[in-house]
């Protein structure tokens, strides 16, 4: 299968260059030139399958012609080594838990499949550079996902850099104790010159000639395609546990940079039985607008409390308007008011301000006994104020709420229980190396440790 950028300035690559660049070079998003719709009798019996096999179907329409299947099997089977279950929140609402990965929160399953996708390329390419070395900029929770869907995966060294105490402290636990194949760096300065160090490095001449570098970018297509897994498995659930209401299937997915809903939508155009999807957004409601105007104007970002989702100008909006026809197409090139109309017809949204977050947590709590964490919040909203009629909805609960807890408990004014996974990071020992915000020193450092 070949790969195609949205801009379409850049020549298709195939899966492994993809994977590798993570961006193509006109600055456009990879994706796949084909989307292979899943026959009808996986869906007759889907809800007989377990979420690894399902995946593996899954994943055969996206990779299969370009990994065999028994290697493709043993990275998927691997990369889902926990639960992704389906939890009745009323007779309306479902909760689909993404969070009982390593980290606690969806990311878990694109990263840990991008970094096995990525050791099976390597070991059918040894680069005479040796190793290949992942580096990311962090401001917390990409770093935690990458890091620990890396952790000890063969050919492969991460190298992550975040901001002194800029960074929560569970989330500072979770790439610093790790050690392994894990290093941690603790730059004097904010965000911003983390990634100004990383981006300097892939530009670097001295260092692209001695190693191999990479980004683990959420764009990355490894890391977004996989997310597409659980959407089915959902449906598999929702089915078993209510033939009827998964005819009638709404999927509400709080979203930051729409790569989540965008692999949901892939799972739509396969075949999935999605009626409608709905886009949950915080303050930072640039989607939304769009929908209700068909002008996306991108703004400076605010903070909130769902900060996972804090994104001015979300990087998978080319990827939703070229899967509606728009953009760049190759073959039919429509309007922008046509891809508008093609993408209402299919996704509404929703926004929410942090006191409307607060009341959504109250909510789901007073009413349902469920607790939802701040970005899950913005979904089960969604769901409780936007379901018709005869519609079940699913919202895509992205993390735990004990990720966030001093936020969460403040809210609900009740004590969230950190889950083992969480306590076990909270329990090992920091390990990180002191840095200033030079690159010369950055560089220095890769030179005589990578
Ligand atoms: C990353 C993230 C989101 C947003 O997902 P996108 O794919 O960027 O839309 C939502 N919730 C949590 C907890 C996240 O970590």
């Amino acid at each position: 299968m070949k790969y195609y950028s949205t801009n379409r300035q850049a020549p298709e690559v195939t899966l492994s260059e993809a994977v590798i660049k993570g961006l193509a070079p006109d600055k456009g998003l990879y994706m796949p030139e084909r989307i292979n719709t899943l026959p009808k009798s996986f869906f007759d019996h889907i809800e007989d399958l377990s979420l690894q096999e399902i995946a593996f179907e899954v994943a055969k329409a996206f990779f299969g012609e370009d990994i065999p299947a028994d290697d493709l099997k043993n990275i998927v089977y691997d990369t889902l080594q926990f639960e992704i279950p389906l939890v009745k929140v009323n007779d309306r609402i479902y909760s689909l838990e993404l969070y009982h990965g390593p980290t606690c929160a969806f990311k878990d399953v694109g990263a840990r499949f991008m970094a096995r996708l990525l050791s099976y390329f390597v070991k059918q390419h040894p680069s005479n550079k040796g190793n290949v070395h992942v580096l990311v900029a962090t401001s917390g929770d990409t770093g935690s996902a990458v890091a620990n869907g890396f952790l000890g995966v063969p050919g492969i060294d991460v190298t992550v850099l975040y901001p002194k105490d800029k960074v929560s402290l569970i989330q500072e636990k979770q790439f610093t104790t790790l050690g392994r194949n894990i290093t941690a760096l603790e730059v004097e300065g904010v965000f911003d010159d983390c990634q100004r160090l990383v981006k300097e490095a892939f530009m670097d001449q001295d260092l692209n000639n001695k190693f191999f570098l990479t980004s683990a970018n959420s764009i990355n297509v490894a890391r977004f395609l996989p997310q597409a897994f659980y959407y089915f498995h959902a449906y598999a659930q929702l089915k078993k546990q209510n033939p009827e209401a998964a005819k009638n299937m709404v999927i509400c997915v709080p979203s930051g940079n729409f790569g989540n809903i965008c692999a949901g939508i892939f799972g739509a155009k396969m075949g999935l039985p999605v009626k409608r999807f709905i886009a949950s957004n915080n303050a930072n409601d640039i989607f939304f607008q769009y929908l209700q105007t068909g002008h996306y104007n991108p703004r400076a970002t605010q903070a909130t409390l769902a900060n996972a989702m804090d994104v001015g100008d979300p990087s998978n909006f080319a990827r939703i308007v070229n899967l509606y026809g728009g953009g760049q197409q190759k073959a039919e090139k429509i309007t922008p008011e046509e891809a508008h109309e093609a993408i209402i017809s299919e996704i509404s949204g929703a926004t929410y301000n942090d006191e409307q977050i607060k009341a959504a947590m109250l909510l789901s709590l007073g009413k349902d006994g469920y607790v939802c964490d701040p970005h899950g919040a913005c979904g089960y909203q969604a769901l409780t104020y936007g379901l018709k009629p005869g519609e079940a909805g699913i919202f895509l609960e992205t993390a735990h709420p004990a990720k966030f807890k001093d936020t969460v408990e403040a809210i609900i004014g009740q004590e969230v229980k950190i889950p083992a996974t969480l306590q076990k990071f909270m329990d090992g020992e920091k390990k990180s190396l002191p840095m200033t915000n030079s690159f010369e020193e950055f560089k220095l450092f890769l030179l005589n440790h990578l």
